[in-house]
């Protein structure tokens, strides 16, 4: 494989994948430059180099070709601003503009194309009416494959390298994520972000040090029971809280009340305490929990065992015995992975589970533990909470960051791999 670091960029032109899906205000101005910021380092290591970088992402969920508002010329003012040069901008990706400025290109020039989404081609899906038939969507179907080759031929006839650095859209085998690497056997490579991202999560999934820790927490079982049962054969210590909680809780034979249960999983979530068993895992669940009349911040709450909660009540955040038992572990961990709150985080009622883990994952980590944060609601709990910086890693991937840890090939890490 490939290594940005090493690889000799002199005179060439890269087409680098990015993620420019930014947030844009009604006056089409970015309200966060994040994803931008984050894909600089790749970007001016081509530059520093001596290479020309072509630029291709999408922006939003375009429905036809030419709208406006999800137009990535919005983004050349401040590309211009950081990079300190004019940006070059191609307002067709596959237009006469595309194939004339990238043969121009010269060393340390930026192209930008236009949002690749404009084309379905970009996804390989049809977009038809809902109305459409099944034959006809079978049709449409294969056409779009079909011009997705020409599509991915053209984007690689553009540069000399591929540089996929976008590690949000990795797990989609679209044409500029994953597709268009077969271009380019012998000259593709990740970027900073995406390697950063890999080599995150492959230090924890892989080469963790023991005692590994994965706390996981969340609404349900079913949008985890995936990730579960991957992390069975890895981990020594499941810590298990959020709503998914009661769940397991109703499993072995507590009283849950009203709080979130998905009773056709009861079986199975009994097969994972069994498989917990027989693998040496350590499944910990709260031992008490904060219980509510209502979901509401402001409802009634009174602090109950987790596995006693009254009729008409719900639990909707782990107690203080939980949050002490559960910090003892992480403590002791020199490897932890965090996906999902403990509780309803998002009503202050209801966050203290949530901060508590949250910080004793940072003391941990201030221990010499690497720690490695994913998914939105945990990765919105460590910002909010201003503990991002004594995280070792905090994954940006949201699907693609769930998807690996369940134990998935990504499209986009296997396309430069391969
Ligand atoms: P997920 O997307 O599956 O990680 O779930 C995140 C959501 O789970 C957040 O919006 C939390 O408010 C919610 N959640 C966490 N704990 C509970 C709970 N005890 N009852 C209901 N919802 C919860």
């Amino acid at each position: 494989m490939k290594n940005i670091d090493t690889y000799d960029f002199s005179g060439k032109r890269a087409l680098i994948r990015v993620d420019f899906n930014v947030p844009l205000d009604d006056d089409l101005k970015i309200t966060d430059t994040t994803r931008i910021d984050a894909a600089l380092p790749t970007i001016r290591k081509v530059l520093d180099g001596g290479g020309a970088v072509i630029l291709m992402s999408h922006l939003g969920r375009p429905k036809k070709k030419g709208e406006n508002k999800l137009s990535l010329k919005h983004i050349l003012p401040y590309l211009n601003h950081v990079l300190g040069i004019e940006v070059k901008f191609a307002d067709d990706c596959m237009g006469e503009s595309a194939r004339t400025l990238s043969a121009g290109l010269e060393p340390g020039e930026v192209l930008l194309l236009e949002n690749l989404r404009y084309y379905e081609e970009e996804e390989g899906k049809p977009r038809l009416p809902q109305t459409s038939t099944d034959e006809e969507l079978k049709a449409a179907k294969a056409s779009v494959k079909e011009k997705q080759k020409e599509f991915t031929k053209q984007l690689a006839s553009y540069a000399d390298c591929y540089v996929n650095d976008a590690f949000g859209t990795a797990h989609r085998a679209h044409a500029s994520t994953a597709l268009v690497a077969d271009y380019f056997p012998e000259d593709k490579m990740f970027g900073y972000l995406l390697n950063a991202e890999v080599e995150s999560l492959n230090k924890v999934l892989k080469e963790g040090e023991k005692p590994f820790t994965a706390v996981l927490g969340g609404a349900k079982v079913s949008g985890k029971i995936q990730i579960i049962n991957h992390l069975m054969h890895k981990v020594d210590n499941l810590i298990v809280g959020g709503g998914m909680m009661f769940t397991f809780i109703k499993a072995m034979g507590g009283k849950i009340g009203k709080s979130l249960v998905e009773d056709d999983l009861l079986e199975l979530t009994k097969n994972t305490l069994e498989g917990a068993k027989m693998h040496g895992v350590n499944l910990i669940l709260p031992v008490d929990a904060i219980a509510a009349d209502a979901f509401a911040n402001d409802a009634k709450t009174r602090l109950v065992k987790a596995d006693e909660i009254p009729d008409g009540w719900m639990g909707l955040d782990i107690g203080p015995e939980s949050i002490a038992l559960f910090n003892k572990v992480l403590m002791n961990s020199k490897t932890i992975l965090w996906n999902g709150p403990m509780g309803v985080f998002e009503m202050p009622n209801f966050a203290e589970g949530t901060v508590q883990i949250a910080k004793s994952i940072a003391n941990a980590t201030q221990k010499g533990a690497f720690s490695l944060v994913g998914g939105g609601d945990s990765v919105a709990a460590v910002n909010k909470f201003k503990l991002a910086d004594k995280i070792s890693y905090v994954s940006t991937g949201g699907g693609a960051m769930l998807e690996f840890i369940e134990g998935k090939a990504l499209p986009g890490v296997a396309a430069i791999e391969r």
